[in-house]
């Protein structure tokens, strides 16, 4: 796979470069420059296949180029071990459950390939380790922190926003030590992603600590994460050969969504797109024919979405050869206020007996705001659920008392002492830190 730049003014490289990179040297974010486009039979030979084998499949023709197949394989068996079901909550409406995984959030699929991948990608030259530094507005630094725990000459940094991720996202990532340092940044969620931002702007730091990033920034993140809309696509497929798809995304940094779209774009049949987010509306602004006008984030019950300045925007705009109206065409979206939010939750589960969480009843709302329009009527909608509810139980309690079971993984997190470094939204102090 070969990647340029989306500000198009630094070189070709591989992948295995983007990754060790994370933003390329003029600031742009890395894309693959062409897709492998796959035939119809490439995809329908997937039905009925498990998530390591889509996903082993899937990421040989991505970046076979670069890694044998055994050492793919092996991945895809190890970073994927956890399930990914359909539920269904009506005849036209199934959620994606991505909480499967060991920190219950859709980025357990990012982390656990970035984690395999990245000593694959970069050697430190010095003798020092590598420093992976990470913002995050509460998911992200969870399944970063868990996905790199121990593993050998890996330092990370979780830059998170003070007060502004919920007591047990902190929980699961400010309780590990050993490798892993837990920031508690005095801004928003903007600020921690400016800093590590500057940060790597800093070409004498990369070289001497062999930054390296794990947000949505980086490539990495994005493969994986077209894994699941093959695998839930290809087991609808399977019961009805013809059925047309529609993936509805609760979004905040557009990563999960912009790997939707790259997989659309090698040829999975029949597939169409929505995005949700909560107030945080810039995307949907824009793609209601507005000028993209990044602007601070608010906070929102759906913290995980609290995203001003979207970094994976730009990417969105490159799938589409900067053509604006074409990506206006092809992607809808619109936002849900918290008190729909909440108001979703409760009817949801009276109607379906379902626990959503409050990113994904945004996506559900979305679904059925839309639906019934012409270009959806005859798709079958799948919501990505892309946390599980007992990570926002304050929020679950208050609207359907007692209904949410927790998890054992993280019952057992409520007695680990946090432990995190205080610091200014400046990118001096963290520099200082390294
Ligand atoms: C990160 C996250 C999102 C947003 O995903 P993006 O790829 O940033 O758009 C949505 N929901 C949850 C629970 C998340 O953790």
């Amino acid at each position: 796979m070969k990647l340029h730049s989306t500000r198009g003014a630094s070189p070709l490289v591989s992948f295995r470069e983007a990754v060790a990179r994370g933003l390329a040297p003029d600031g742009g974010l890395y894309m693959p420059t062409k897709l492998p486009a796959l035939p119809a039979d490439f995809w329908s030979e997937l039905r009925g296949k498990s998530v390591p084998e889509i996903a082993s499949s899937l990421l040989n023709e991505l970046i076979g180029d670069e890694f044998t197949s055994e050492f793919l394989d092996e991945l895809s068996q190890t970073a994927f071990n956890f399930d990914a079901p359909v539920v269904a909550l009506d005849d036209r409406t199934g959620v994606l459950e991505l909480f499967h995984g060991p920190t219950l959030a859709f980025k357990d699929f990012g982390a656990r390939f970035m984690a395999r991948v990245m000593p694959e990608c970069k050697t430190s030259t010095n003798g020092r380790p590598l420093t992976i530094l990470t913002a995050t507005s509460g998911d992200t630094g969870a399944a970063v922190a868990q996905g790199f725990h121990q593993i050998e000459g890996i330092r990370a940094f979780i830059l998170y926003p003070k007060g502004k991720v919920s007591p047990l996202q902190e929980r699961q990532f400010a309780t590990l030590g050993d490798n892993i340092t837990a920031v508690e940044v005095d801004g928003t969620f903007d600020d921690c992603q400016r800093m590590v931002k500057e940060v790597f702007a800093r070409e004498d730091l990369n070289t001497n600590y062999n930054l390296t990033s794990a947000n949505s920034i980086n490539i990495a993140r994005l493969l994986p994460q077209m894994i699941y809309y093959v695998s839930s696509w290809a087991k609808l497929t399977w019961e009805k050969p013809f059925r047309k798809v529609t993936f509805v995304v609760p979004s905040g940094n557009f990563g999960n969504l912009t790997a939707g779209m790259m997989v659309a774009q090698m040829g999975l049949p029949n597939v169409q797109f929505i995005a949700s987010t909560n107030a945080n509306d810039v995307v949907p602004k824009y793609l209601e024919g507005n000028k993209f006008t990044p602007r601070a984030s608010v906070a929102t019950i759906s913290n995980a979405m609290d995203v001003g300045n979207p970094s994976n925007f730009d990417r969105m705009v490159a799938l589409y050869g900067g053509n604006e109206v074409a990506l206006r065409g092809a992607l809808k979206g619109d936002r849900v206020t918290d008190k729909r939010t909440r108001e979703v939750i409760r009817e949801v589960f009276a109607a379906h007996a379902y626990v959503a969480d409050p990113h994904t009843a945004t996506g559900i709302e979305v679904w059925n705001r839309f639906r019934d329009y012409e270009r959806y009527r005859n798709t079958y909608g799948v919501v990505l659920a892309t946390a599980h509810p007992a990570k926002f139980i304050e929020v679950m309690e208050e609207e359907i008392p007692g209904k949410t079971t927790i998890p054992h993984r993280l019952e057992a997190l409520r007695n680990r002492q946090v432990v995190s470094i205080p610091v200014a939204s400046k990118s001096d102090a963290l520099i200082e830190m390294l």
